[in-house]
């Protein structure tokens, strides 16, 4: 029998960056991982940004996820001699002039620490519309999630730390204190399965409110936006290099299957034909579902009758800039040492269980 402290279910992005974490505590994990269940970590843009672009005010808790997730990604690259975290200005063509007038008022407020003070009236125009100025916001960027994750995959297979199969459900015997999957015994198995948990028989009482999201890749052969911007006007534009850019997202809560459709490719060109003066080829149309929750906070905590299980879910839009936080936040209240943060409990579901 191989002992370990935890089982892992899932290495998409709250399963990876758990595992980084409980690494880092000397704990002792094996991953189980189907890669072809769920494709949302792996297509993200990885895009994070400190304000809520709408109403200009700061994203939830971003003073305390912003500093941590820098010294977490950059842990992680130190460790697997990888570059994939990178700084970018988010810059923010204004579409109306009530726009830059909030923004005005917005950058004397605290949010005013994520906001460039200086409005550009003369940015790129001759590759994107920009009749009324843009400005930036400070301290956002990405993760080139794919790099980020196969990295770590390496990592783990190297290190005999991940069985690539699917889980099944029928083989997990719980008891107490421990549970036993095959030939693996640990004392808590974590399920970091995305929107896949809505299957899992322990957990799907956990209230999701799925939302599927398209993507497509796009090359402009006659232009170049440089890679330290990203472009955000109804949608994003994410540069990647060799004249290639990550455009998305759509957002659908009715037709929930992982397939890409022409409506959701027709909406992107739209919306990009609003920015982009120059012409651009559609090169690559990807999709996934995030596992998004129905109060917008992550799911995290102890199964109500069964202690030795646990979730690591629910991050939703942002799972770049929450998980590894709150994946500290949960080994720390694993180890005995806090309570965890009510609003990112799953006790505040339990009701439904
Ligand atoms: C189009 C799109 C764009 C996005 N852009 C961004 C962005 O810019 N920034 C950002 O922060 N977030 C973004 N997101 C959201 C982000 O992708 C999610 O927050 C994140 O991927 C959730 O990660 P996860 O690990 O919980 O789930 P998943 O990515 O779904 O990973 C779950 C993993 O578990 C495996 N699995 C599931 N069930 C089983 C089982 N029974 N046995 C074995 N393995 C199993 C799956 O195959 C997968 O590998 C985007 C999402 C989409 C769809």
């Amino acid at each position: 029998m191989k002992q370990v402290n935890y089982i892992i279910v899932g290495q998409g992005l709250a399963g990876t960056i758990l595992a980084q974490t409980l690494l880092n505590q000397n704990k002792s994990i094996l991953i189980i991982d189907d890669v072809s269940l769920s494709q949302a970590s792996r297509i993200a843009a990885g895009l994070y940004n400190p304000v809520v672009f709408k109403r200009l005010v700061k994203s939830w808790m971003a003073d305390e996820l912003l500093p941590f997730m820098d010294g977490f990604y950059a842990d992680a690259e130190l460790l697997l001699n990888t570059k994939f975290y990178f700084k970018k200005r988010i810059v923010k063509p204004f579409a109306e002039e009530q726009e830059r007038i909030l923004w005005d008022k917005k950058v004397n407020e605290d949010v005013g620490k994520y906001l460039s003070k200086t409005i550009h009236d003369d940015f790129l125009n001759d590759i994107i519309y920009n009749p009324l100025g843009v400005s930036e916001i400070l301290f956002g960027g990405n993760l080139n999630t794919a790099v980020y994750l196969d990295s770590f995959r390496n990592y783990f297979k190297q290190n005999n730390f991940l069985l690539e199969e699917k889980f099944d459900y029928n083989q997990l015997i719980i008891s107490d204190n421990k549970v036993v999957y095959k030939n693996i015994e640990a004392d808590k198995i974590i399920f970091c399965e995305g929107y896949k948990t809505i299957d899992n028989p322990y957990f799907s009482w956990l209230p999701f409110k799925l939302t599927k999201g398209e993507i497509i890749t796009i090359k402009i052969n006659d232009a170049i936006i440089n890679e330290e911007f990203v472009l955000n006007k109804g949608v994003f534009i994410l540069p990647l290099g060799n004249n290639t850019y990550k455009v998305g997202a759509t957002y659908e809560w009715n037709d929930l299957t992982e397939q890409t459709t022409e409506k959701g490719k027709i909406d992107l060109i739209d919306k990009l034909n609003k920015v982009l003066k120059v012409k651009f080829e559609i090169i690559n149309h990807e999709v996934g579902i995030r596992p998004t929750v129905i109060d917008r906070r992550p799911l995290i905590g102890l199964h109500p009758q069964h202690n030795s299980l646990a979730v690591f879910n629910g991050m939703g839009t942002k799972g770049v800039m929450l998980a590894p936080y709150f994946a500290k936040h949960f080994v720390d209240f694993m180890a005995g040492e806090i309570a965890l943060n009510n609003e990112v409990d799953i006790a505040r579901f339990e009701n439904n269980g």
